[in-house]
């Protein structure tokens, strides 16, 4: 099941070492910690002892947060199952780490996540495309099910039941990548794969970055029972454990009571911001491209009418002063020629406007 690095990993003696040091009256020549006198003092931001090193799991509070929130969607994490992670982009490298040698079958949509492409080629994936009726057991399959980055899409309850059912026949480690769920616009299924496990293999994981702030680097991720102290050890492998002081920024934010309404009125500013950008659309692109309109997340995903180069167009747009991403570039091969990613959150409606009209004008000629 594991890749072959994995054999050789053992946990620190030093963790279960630094575990032992908090506790009152102890004496410790153990890590190499600096004196807690000598930390900065961030006043009105976190307390000096919490800028010390720290669990690699993270902050009890924040994954005890965390985990309130997953039991609520029905996945099986309690707190001691929840892992901070430096950025849900960590989670990434973490599970390739823990699966993927040269060669071995990883399933992904196509297209998917550009950066999961990246880090699951770096450690040698063959890809395989998890629509294909034909293909073959794979050791992972990685999906992002609820407004799927590049396309927005958010998979119906049957289609969600059918992916459990399948990597439950099959063995396959689900690895559902979930950073998008509270960008929610309309009415959609949206119960994690995870939550329809059983007692099987399931990665689940999640990010700060499009609720709160992605320069704090806060993400997380939560395990089934088989897999957990692994991705703990790979974890602290990798970077010991995630910023203290981010986890405590963002514990700070949603602990507070004001955290669901600030996730509605982020949902409603995103959903005026698609809707302008829908229209803007229409207008400009009315007769060359067709897309759905996505119920949540951050993007477009647009199929051109025409067979276009879109990198080629690319290049030609960035001379204009407008970017965006080719369609291509989401699939690890046979890759989606006349396609794009148009993202939507970022610009204002001014801007959308100018934009679109602009990439249009330059389509037509
Ligand atoms: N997964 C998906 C599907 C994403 O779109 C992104 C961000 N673009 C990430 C993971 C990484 O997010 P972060 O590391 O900021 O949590």
């Amino acid at each position: 099941m594991f890749s072959q690095r994995i054999e050789g990993l053992r946990p620190s003696p030093i963790r279960a070492i630094l575990d032992v040091i908090d506790r009152p009256g102890m004496i410790s020549f153990a890590g190499g910690l600096p004196a807690t006198d000598t930390l900065p003092q961030l006043s009105g931001v976190v307390p000096a002892s919490t800028l010390q090193y720290g669990p690699t799991e993270g902050e009890p509070e924040l994954r005890a947060a965390v985990s309130r929130q997953l039991r609520g969607l029905g996945v099986d994490a309690p707190p001691d199952r929840v892992m901070i992670l430096s950025g849900s982009q960590q989670g990434i490298d973490l599970a390739a780490k823990l699966f993927v040698d040269p060669g071995t079958p990883t399933a992904v949509e196509y297209p998917t996540y550009l950066a999961a492409l990246q880090v699951f080629r770096f450690y040698g994936a063959r890809f395989v495309d998890l629509a294909d009726p034909d293909s073959a057991r794979t050791a992972l399959a990685y999906v992002v099910p609820t407004f799927a980055n590049p396309t927005g899409a958010c998979a119906s309850d049957a289609e969600r039941d059918r992916l459990a059912a399948r990597c439950l026949r099959d063995g396959t480690v689900l690895f559902e990548d979930d950073p998008y769920r509270d960008l929610v616009y309309d009415t959609c299924d949206r119960t994690p794969i995870a939550a329809r496990m059983g007692g099987s293999s399931w990665i689940y994981q999640g990010s700060f970055s499009k609720t709160f702030a992605p320069g704090l680097r806060l993400g997380f991720i939560a395990a089934s029972d088989d897999l957990f102290d692994r991705l703990v050890m790979v974890k602290q492998a990798t970077d010991l454990h995630t910023s203290r002081l981010s986890q405590h920024i963002v514990l700070d934010a949603v602990t507070d009571p004001g955290w669901g309404a600030r996730l509605d009125r982020l949902a409603d500013f995103y959903r005026s911001r698609r809707d302008v950008f829908d229209d803007a659309l229409t207008r400009h692109f009315g007769d060359l491209a067709t897309w759905e309109t996505p119920r949540g997340g951050l993007f477009f995903w647009l199929h051109l009418t025409r067979n276009v180069d879109t990198r080629g167009l690319l290049d030609a747009a960035i001379e204009r002063g407008v970017a965006f991403m080719p369609g291509e570039e989401f699939s690890p091969d046979r890759p989606s020629i006349g396609t794009m990613r148009l993202n939507f959150s970022h610009a204002d409606t001014d801007q959308t406007d100018r934009g679109l009209g602009i990439l249009a004008d330059l389509l037509r000629s």
